[in-house]
């Protein structure tokens, strides 16, 4: 399990309540033991706890374990929200996968409708879901959970970025962008329960200037597999 901050790593720091009883209560560091902390900039140090005082764990940096990673482009994942625990599941596989942004998009067809108190929940839980999940699997970094777009709010501010969406009425297969997809920031947009409104596919099409729409094959697959699949193809055609 690895240790982030949310700050740049430059003198003596206090860890988290949640860190400081893992470090104290599980792995039952002491003083003078080494850790290896990641910072906000991605940058992994070697730190030594200088001080245990009460529940508070304080570590000093004592040397730079490894730069940041630099990636040959950010995979942004905008999904439709999903009722129960399924959107849950889709930011706990896809920051295990090397998505580097999640943006969780109500749809036309999204079952669950948010208001602003309880976006505000599930951003939370979502983010710690991200954080749990990067840290279980050792990345460098934290991906970003957005707030709610809609999918008017997505085309205006992404508008640069290309898209691919998997559309389950398309036939066309991913496949045959794939070569397309080896770099650069790319977001891929999945649609909810109920699939896409067609209204927003023309969107999409309309206002995007690389878009394009793909097919996964020929069964209709649950919205979390799709996510997953599509990015599982990305990284595997960035090879990594
Ligand atoms: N009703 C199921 C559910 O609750 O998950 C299926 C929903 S499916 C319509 C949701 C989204 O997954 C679609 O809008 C699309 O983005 C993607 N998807 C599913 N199957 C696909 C396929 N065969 N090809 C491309 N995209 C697909």
């Amino acid at each position: 399990r690895k240790i982030f901050t949310s700050f740049p790593l430059t003198s003596t720091f206090e860890l988290s309540s949640d860190d400081a009883h893992h470090v104290m209560v599980v792995l039952r560091h002491k003083v003078g033991d080494s850790i290896a902390v990641t910072d906000s900039t991605g940058t992994t140090y070697d730190c030594i706890i200088t001080q245990i005082e009460n529940h508070a764990v304080f570590l000093t940096p004592a040397h730079k374990i490894s730069d940041a990673v630099i990636s040959n482009g950010k995979i942004i994942l905008a999904a439709g929200l999903l009722k129960n625990d399924r959107f849950e599941w889709i930011v706990q596989k896809a920051v295990e996968l090397g998505v580097d942004r999640i943006i969780p998009v109500q749809m036309n067809h999204c079952v669950v409708k948010l208001n602003e108190t309880r976006q505000q929940d599930k951003i939370k839980r979502w983010q710690k879901i991200a954080l749990e999940a990067a840290k279980q699997c050792g990345r460098n970094d934290v991906p970003e959970i957005t707030a709610v777009f809609d999918i008017s709010k997505l085309v205006k501010e992404y508008r640069d970025v290309r898209f691919v969406v998997p559309y389950e009425q398309e036939t066309a297969p991913f496949h045959d962008i794939c070569q397309q997809v080896r770099t650069g920031d790319i977001v891929i947009c999945i649609g909810p329960e109920g699939g896409f409104d067609k209204n927003e596919i023309a969107l999409l099409r309309e206002k995007i200037p690389w878009c394009r729409t793909v097919s996964l094959g020929t069964r209709i697959l649950r919205a979390e597999t799709a996510a997953i699949a599509a990015i599982s193809i990305i990284m595997y055609e960035r090879g990594f």
